[in-house]
């Protein structure tokens, strides 16, 4: 495995777009001070997934796209590939050819892609590790690092080590996966609160669901016994309603019998008014004659009274006649 070519556009002092083709074997890059060697060292570390700034000889990470010269204006992203050589397959790929891109945007927006798939920063660093390619790797040695190794701790030189010896990339997964057992324990542990917790809810559920079998059955009862009350109170109704029905035709009866009565009544009182009428015509008449009989009495009154005086005159006359007769 090898560098075939390495393309940069808008990082740090590469404006424009520029290819670097290597061969197996060394490769050195020359040139005068200041012309941008160290750039190309940096755009091989930041395409393998550098994080750091300071290694990047900056302050920022946007520090590596192109800023502008008095001529060029500045550039809104930078962008490197690299391309290696893969028939040995010594990256775990099933390409030959395997190229790595890293985009950076001013915006902060960030790309990694393998082969022009997108991907994330995890699979660049798992791409190359235990290869000794990554950007933390010893294949990378930038100025003083070999000082920096040399006085470094023996845990940091056992890094470097490890990475040779090829076991970082298990010592990272076993990290990885300690980190993962670690998250498991605890999604344990709050499973087993939960498990608890709904536990609790269970019996709680379990008494609300024998209270509502229990509202159930009570309601069936209630229920059926309205029914029962229902259909009493209906059959009453319906056997009043009969008796009502019956009490109305008689009333019906009685009333049109009444009617018939009142208005036989009123026909007789209508005679019975003329015959009084007729009576009282007659009453007037007869004490018109009572009247006219009254005054012809009080007449004859008179005029028997004078008779009276008369006929007892005549009976003294007779009577003195009589005796005188009797004393002849
Ligand atoms: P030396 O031999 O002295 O170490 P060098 O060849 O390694 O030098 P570099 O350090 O690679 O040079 O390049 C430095 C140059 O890169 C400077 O001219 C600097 O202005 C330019 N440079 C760095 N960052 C940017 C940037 N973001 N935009 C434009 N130019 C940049």
């Amino acid at each position: 495995m090898y560098f075939k070519k390495l393309e940069l556009f808008g990082f740090k002092s590469f404006a424009e777009k520029t290819a670097l083709h290597f061969e197996p074997g060394i490769t050195a890059v020359v040139g005068p001070n200041g012309c941008g060697k160290s750039n190309v060292f940096d755009s091989i570390r930041w395409v393998l997934g550098e994080q750091s700034v300071k290694s990047l000889r900056g302050s920022k990470m946007e520090d590596v796209i192109f800023n502008g010269t008095e001529n060029i204006p500045a550039l809104g992203y930078a962008e490197v590939s690299l391309t290696f050589a893969n028939e040995n397959k010594a990256l775990p790929i099933d390409y030959d050819e395997v190229t790595v891109t890293r985009r950076l945007f001013r915006s902060g927006e960030s790309e990694y892609l393998i082969n022009k798939t997108q991907v994330r920063l995890k699979d660049i660093l798992e791409l190359f590790m235990g290869t000794g390619i990554g950007a933390e790797s010893y294949s990378l040695i930038e100025q003083g690092k070999i000082d920096l190794i040399l006085s470094s701790r023996p845990e940091d030189r056992r890094l470097v080590f490890d990475e040779a010896a090829g076991i970082s990339k298990y010592k990272s997964q076993k990290r990885e996966t300690t980190r993962k057992l670690e998250d498991t324990e605890q999604n344990l542990l709050r499973i087993n609160d939960i498990i608890l917790e709904v536990k609790r809810q269970i019996n709680s559920l379990e008494r609300q669901a024998a209270k509502a079998r229990r509202y159930k059955e009570v309601f069936e009862r209630l229920k059926s016994l309205e029914t029962q009350v229902s259909a009493l109170a209906l059959k009453q109704y319906q056997e009043k309603q009969d008796e009502l029905n019956q009490q109305l035709s008689r009333s019906i009866g009685l009333e049109s019998q009444t009617a018939q009565g009142i208005e036989q009544l009123c026909n007789e009182e209508s005679a019975q008014k003329d015959e009084l009428r007729q009576l009282e015509e007659k009453v007037s008449s007869v004490r018109a004659k009572i009247a006219e009989l009254e005054n012809t009495i009080s007449y004859d009154s008179q005029q028997l009274g004078f008779n009276h005086e008369r006929v007892e005159e005549a009976k003294k006359r007779i009577l003195a006649i009589d005796e005188q007769r009797k004393a002849l």
